[in-house]
């Protein structure tokens, strides 16, 4: 089997503005994502990473045609992308390209334009212990993960989370404050496969645990969609009777 081609995409703007952003990330945060996508799946991923300042803001056709499943980190600079960077990832998403995104990235143009509402959720930056909670034992994503799997300083993310009704639900997070939040979302979007998780505060290096790197790894593989189904998007396309008369659909071709 081929490798997933994996591209992780940061804005990489708070590790070059704040000491402790660069503290916790000092090769920035796509690296780290990255690393850990790597360190757990190996061969089996290709994994490459890109950032805003890149030509065509790192997200050039080309470059999505070739991604399997696009990983997603942004927080300061999600004004700066543009309306047409978005189009194109999104166009991506509906025709089979996988999804993650990364905890500030809810409220990403690129997340909001898939979910329709406003993506809104209430924060704290402080000290809270936050824990994952598996409440989907037999998914995927959660293979192998500690239940729960407790990260010991994390920002407050708490519901109420204005997102669509998940289409599978993987983890909720409970917190000191005694908040909860919806952690470990699954959308099927088109012919895509999204998957939203909140850890991943820049100046607390998440990243770098392994059972929340084992989290991203899953995600990966479950994101990932080799064979999208040949189904045609299109808006309009006029049908005469029997028109699926004599149809050959091609195995593993992009429609
Ligand atoms: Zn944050």
């Amino acid at each position: 089997m081929s490798a997933i081609r994996v591209t992780v995409w940061s804005e990489h703007v708070s590790e070059r503005r704040e000491e402790a952003v660069a503290r916790a990330y000092p090769r920035g945060l796509h690296v780290a994502v990255a690393d850990g996508i790597r360190a757990v799946l190996g061969n089996a991923v290709d994994v490459t990473t890109r950032t805003l300042e890149e030509p065509e803001q790192g997200l050039p056709e080309a470059a999505l045609a070739a991604t399997g499943v696009l990983v997603w980190w942004g927080h300061l600079a999600h004004d700066q992308v543009t309306d047409s960077t978005v189009a194109r990832v999104r166009a991506r998403v509906l025709d089979g390209m996988g999804l993650i995104v990364l905890h500030s990235g809810h409220l990403s143009k690129v997340f909001k334009s898939l979910m329709g509402t406003s993506c809104n959720l209430r924060w704290r930056e402080g000290d809270d212990r936050e824990l994952v909670w598996t409440v989907n034992p037999s998914h995927p994503i959660a293979e192998g993960v500690p239940h729960p799997l407790v990260i010991e300083r994390h920002e407050m993310y708490g519901e109420f989370f204005d997102i669509p009704q998940p289409d599978e639900l993987v983890f909720v997070s409970s917190f000191s404050g005694g908040e909860v939040v919806r952690s470990g979302c699954c959308f099927n979007r088109g012919k895509g496969r999204v998957f939203y998780f909140s850890p991943g505060h820049e100046t607390q290096p998440v990243y770098h645990l392994p059972g929340v790197r084992r989290v991203l790894a899953n995600a990966v593989v479950w994101a990932h969609n080799p064979a999208p189904s040949p189904i045609v998007l299109a808006a309009t396309l006029e049908s005469p009777v029997d028109w699926f008369r004599g149809q050959r659909a091609p195995h593993g071709a992009r429609g």
